[in-house]
């Protein structure tokens, strides 16, 4: 039985008053609550005080990126290490804002798994066509060569501590939602490919993510699709009443 799993990415969203008092709203609403797994992933810079107005509730922290190396000459950078250091339990890696403006690779992406998973932190690992590799039929083909260029070297073990999320690029911000055909579609073709990169056991296991547009409106018709595992979600994170109604909808869908 995969629990669903709600993360809201703020992407560079929010002062810190209004990220703070955003996430003191979650997690008083969230409580002790186990039903449905949930998480913030704000800015890097306010993670600590996010961290402080999340204390005391099961509403996890998560970072949006962290770099592959643990310390080091890396001005700018930041280690999964610092990232446990402050807080965290969850880590993006491969967001399509940062395969598209940042110019990540399927291998940069996966140096940065692997990081993430030495420090014990939990990934949400990101991939979605664009709508032009969509319109070309090259959907199936796009995932797979994403998924297998991630998780390049991951133990059977290791990946049972991963979480995917299934964003179309071309769902993102846009308000175009993919339907709950599109997105179980890909999602079950996703867990066929673990089964055969592992077994049918950890394929099961492993949770699946849908991202792009969820809102409170779509989003129970999404979680109830028998692959779709919860939400990355993002403008809708932004707004605790938004945010909360998809966690009630994925414990309805539980
Ligand atoms: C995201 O950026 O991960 C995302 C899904 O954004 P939105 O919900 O705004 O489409």
């Amino acid at each position: 039985m995969r629990k669903k799993f709600i993360a809201g990415n703020w992407k560079m969203n929010t002062s810190r008053a209004d990220g703070t008092a955003l996430a003191a709203a979650i997690a008083a609403k969230v409580g002790q609550s186990t039903d449905v797994e949930v998480a913030v992933c704000p800015p890097a810079l306010y993670l600590e005080a996010v961290g402080k107005a999340i204390s005391g509730s099961t509403v996890g922290l998560g970072a949006q990126n962290c770099y592959h190396e643990a310390k080091g000459a890396f001005t700018g950078e930041i280690s999964p290490p610092m990232l446990v250091d402050i807080g965290c339990k969850y880590v993006i890696v491969g967001h399509s804002e940062r395969r598209a403006i940042l110019k990540e690779s399927n291998h940069d992406v996966n140096r940065k798994l692997l990081a993430a998973l030495s420090a014990r932190l939990l990934p949400i690992v990101c991939v979605g066509e664009t709508l032009d590799e969509r319109k070309a039929g090259r959907t199936t083909a796009v995932v797979r060569e994403q998924m297998e260029g991630s998780l390049a070297g991951l133990t059977a073990e290791q990946m049972a501590q991963v979480v995917i999320a299934y964003e179309p690029v071309w769902a993102i911000g846009t308000g175009v939602v993919a339907t709950p055909e599109q997105a179980e579609e890909v999602h079950a073709d996703l867990r066929k490919l673990l089964e055969t990169r592992y077994n049918p056991q950890l394929a099961s296991s492993v949770r699946i993510q849908y991202g792009g547009s969820v809102n409170a409106d779509n989003a129970a018709i999404l979680l109830s699709q028998p692959n779709i595992d919860g939400a990355l979600v993002g403008g809708a994170s932004l707004k605790a009443e938004g945010f909360l109604a998809i966690v009630a909808a994925a414990k309805a869908a539980s």
